[in-house]
């Protein structure tokens, strides 16, 4: 059973020596548990904080202990009385080939999945989020401009074309000529900006010309400074995630501009609201799994998978993930089908 251990906390970006990859025995499961294989892992933004200890919504990582994450996996043995031998699940199974579950969030994926990967990505978490963040909180209208970052990411790839759909205006900021290309040509966005050039901020102000109503904030840092004085009054931003300030060890430089944001808030009535997919809108999975298999069915949304071979790529494809090395959701292909 190979297992990608927390071995310390990183201070700054993640290094290969902050995980350890080990080999331990098989679990047996007990009475009333199952037997998962992992076949494919998740890898997300959210699992950098995992690694720290600084007070968050979730527990930190204990050292030694083992990765978590979210996985695909098929039941090796089940003696449990819902499942059964060769059934696919989605559990929360971790950096490892095989895990015991007593059954608790596990969702049943069936007997023969036809894309058993898409559960953690355009019909799981990734796309969950998307679809709350931009739909409930963003509460986006025809004609309105919507603009999102990480635009060829899991969430931002589906962000965008949820609004495209909603018959919105849609830029994307991404980081380098081919994302944004792709956002443009194959996710039908109507704009998509390099953040890595230096001119983002005049760019943005041209290409929202009417200004921006809904903000999908997956990045902050830059992009946010370049969007922050284009937002119309009563705008919405979904506060989604922060990227580019996960491996940050201390506030950035420059003129501390927080009344510079609140005044924003305050003078253009913008409302912006932090969520945590699960917690906020885990009861309404069904509905989005609903509309987004619709979606799906009907070609209306495409989705690209970045797949990583081998489970020993996983630290460096995670550690890529926080810089942008990764291109469309990133899944670890562990085992076998
Ligand atoms: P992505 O598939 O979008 O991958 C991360 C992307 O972030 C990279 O590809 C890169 O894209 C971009 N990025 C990385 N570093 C920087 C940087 N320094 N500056 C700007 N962009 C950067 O990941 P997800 O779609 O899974 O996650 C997107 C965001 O959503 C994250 O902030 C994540 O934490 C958040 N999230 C929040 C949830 C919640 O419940 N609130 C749930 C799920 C995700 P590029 O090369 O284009 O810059």
């Amino acid at each position: 059973n190979r297992q990608w251990l927390l071995a310390s906390r990183p201070v700054g970006a993640p290094t290969i020596s902050d995980f350890n990859f080990v080999a331990t025995d098989i679990p047996t499961p007990k009475e009333g548990e199952v037997l998962l294989r992992t076949v494919y892992l998740s890898l997300d933004p959210y699992m950098r904080g995992r690694m720290s200890d600084a007070k968050s919504y979730a527990e930190p990582v204990a050292i030694n202990d083992v990765m978590v994450g979210g996985a695909v996996c098929v039941v090796e043995k089940s003696h449990h009385s819902d499942y059964s031998e060769g059934e696919w699940v989605v559990a929360f199974a971790g950096w490892q080939d095989y895990s015991v579950s007593d059954g608790t969030n596990l969702l049943k994926l069936g007997k023969n999945p036809t894309m058993p990967s898409y559960a953690l990505g355009v019909l799981g978490m990734p796309g969950l989020t998307a679809y709350m963040g931009l739909l409930d909180i963003g509460q986006p209208q025809a004609g309105e401009t919507v603009v999102v970052g990480a635009a060829t990411g899991a969430v931002g790839s589906l962000v965008g074309q949820i609004a495209k759909l909603q018959g919105c205006k849609v830029v994307g900021i991404a980081g380098g000529a081919e994302k944004c290309e792709f956002a443009v040509q194959t996710l039908g966005f109507d704009a998509c900006l390099d953040h890595t050039r230096d001119d983002l901020a005049a760019q943005l102000a041209q290409v929202c010309d009417a200004g921006i109503n809904v903000y999908f904030e997956n990045v902050g840092g830059k992009v946010f400074d370049a969007v922050l004085p284009l937002l119309n009054s009563k705008a919405r931003i979904p506060l989604c995630g922060l990227i580019s300030q996960y491996n940050a060890t201390q506030l950035p430089d420059g003129p501390d501009r927080l009344s510079l944001l609140m005044g924003n808030l305050l003078i253009k009535r913008i409302k912006m609201q932090g969520f945590i997919v699960f917690d906020d809108y885990g009861h309404r999975y069904q509905e989005f799994s609903q509309a987004m298999q619709a979606w799906l069915a009907e070609g209306k949304i495409h989705y690209r998978e970045d797949r990583v071979e081998g489970f020993e790529q996983t630290a460096a494809a995670f550690i890529g993930l926080l810089t942008g090395q990764n291109f469309g959701k990133l899944v670890v292909r562990v085992g076998p089908d």
